[in-house]
């Protein structure tokens, strides 16, 4: 078995899969570590279990999970924990690939806790806690930044003085990169070609939204930045706007930067523009007539329909759009409003196709449509589990 963990401050969850096919036994999630009141959900074989068992820090929540695993049959009994693989929001410019964890490597992701304050140093808490846990098993970080690695200069500088890169690592690094290099790998395998052979733009549309292109299996640009509040407009995040703006609010209303932070990635987005961030109540609404939620998406996918142009030139073209996460793989009427009419880029969409839905691949171009668009689920915690079992495994 291997262990996959997404530690943030007050909260880590986990996923327990096969090896080595990969296979996903239970998953879960430990809420409120550090308060008195803390709470544990085990979801394992369609049974969902939830206790109320506060842990004092991520060591006593880990174990929680451990008892629950085995309590459940999931671990014990000759069935043990191979290996661990860790989200890491954040690799800076250390790290361009998966590695295993090392004293070194805990240092490098604490260097780069300034880029990602709030979810490093809780990562680097999660992989202390599986250290002192499971002490004899092997530990993976895998990295959101890390796919995005292979940008050029070109792509991933701001045009700003040069100390702000030099001193302060101010560049893009863009996030989501574990799920971009995952839909990637599958799209090649749906369309029967090496990934070494195609020009890809994806689009992670989840909560967070980014997209990426990628040429032969090499991320060249993103739409995420230093932070994840750049490019696309998202569920509570602004994404691209007047950098200007936020020195105007803050001397038009006298706010502080804290209060502009919280309003570009938590009140901003569709949630600010119609007041409410999920897409399925905001189509229904959009479908009644409330202008509000008919604008929220009406901007939200004319800003994909610009990436992905911008994208088709930073390509020189590609052979695939893939939609991928809750609303990639879910939202017809996003795909759709996204993708139509973009025949003079050699778009073509089939509407009875994009609405077949209950698969997990699929695709829905028209026959002559130049680039293929399809849909791929992604699972950013399998990835995490095939890479630490490619590093760990025999
Ligand atoms: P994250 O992992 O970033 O929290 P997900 O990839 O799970 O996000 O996506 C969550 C979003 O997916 C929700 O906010 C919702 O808008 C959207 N979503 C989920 N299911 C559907 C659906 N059936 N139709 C439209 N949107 C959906």
């Amino acid at each position: 078995m291997l262990l996959v963990l997404n530690s943030g401050s007050s909260t880590i969850k986990f996923e327990i899969f096969a090896t080595p096919e990969i296979g996903s036994v239970a998953s879960g999630i430990v809420e409120r570590i550090g308060e008195a009141k803390g709470r544990l959900e085990l979801r394992c074989g369609g049974a969902k279990m939830t206790e109320k068992s506060a842990a004092a820090n991520h060591r006593e929540a880990l174990e929680l999970v451990f008892e629950a695993l085995r309590e459940a049959g999931v671990l014990g009994g000759g069935i043990e924990c191979l290996g661990v693989g860790h989200r890491i929001v954040h690799g800076g410019e250390s790290f361009s690939e998966p590695v295993v964890v090392s004293k070194a490597v805990i240092d490098k992701i604490k260097k780069a806790a300034p880029l990602a304050p709030l979810h490093n140093p809780a990562a680097v808490e999660g992989i202390k806690a599986a250290g002192q846990v499971l002490p004899d098993v092997p530990q993976v970080a895998v990295f959101d930044t890390a796919f995005h690695q292979t940008m050029p200069p070109r792509a991933y500088r701001y045009a700003l003085p040069a100390w702000c890169y030099r001193k302060h690592a101010i560049r893009r690094y863009g996030m989501h990169g574990t799920s971009h290099a995952y839909v990637a790998r599958r799209a090649a395998r749906q369309l029967r070609k090496p990934l070494e052979e195609l020009k890809l733009i994806t689009l992670h549309l989840g909560n967070g939204a980014s997209v990426a292109a990628i040429d032969g299996g090499e991320c060249v640009d993103t739409s995420m930045g230093l932070t994840p509040l750049e490019g696309l407009v998202m569920g509570t995040r602004s994404g691209d706007l007047d950098p200007a703006i936020p020195m105007f609010l803050i001397r038009e209303t006298g706010r502080t930067a804290e209060d502009i932070d919280r309003l570009l990635n938590k009140e901003s987005g569709l949630k600010g523009l119609c007041g409410e961030n999920d897409v399925r109540g905001i189509v229904q609404k959009a479908e009644a007539g409330n202008e509000a939620a008919e604008l929220a998406l009406d901007i939200f996918c004319y800003r994909i329909r610009k990436y992905i142009g911008a994208y088709l030139a930073a390509l020189g073209g590609a052979d695939a759009v893939v939609f991928t996460a809750g609303i990639g793989e879910n939202s017809a009427v996003v795909r759709s409003r996204t993708v139509r009419g973009l025949e003079q880029l050699g778009i073509v969409f089939d509407e009875d196709r994009n609405l077949e839905a209950g698969r997990r691949e699929f695709s829905f171009h028209a026959d002559e449509s130049n680039v293929r668009l399809l849909v791929v689920a992604t699972s950013e915690e399998r990835a995490i589990a095939e890479a630490t079992w490619e590093l760990v495994g025999d």
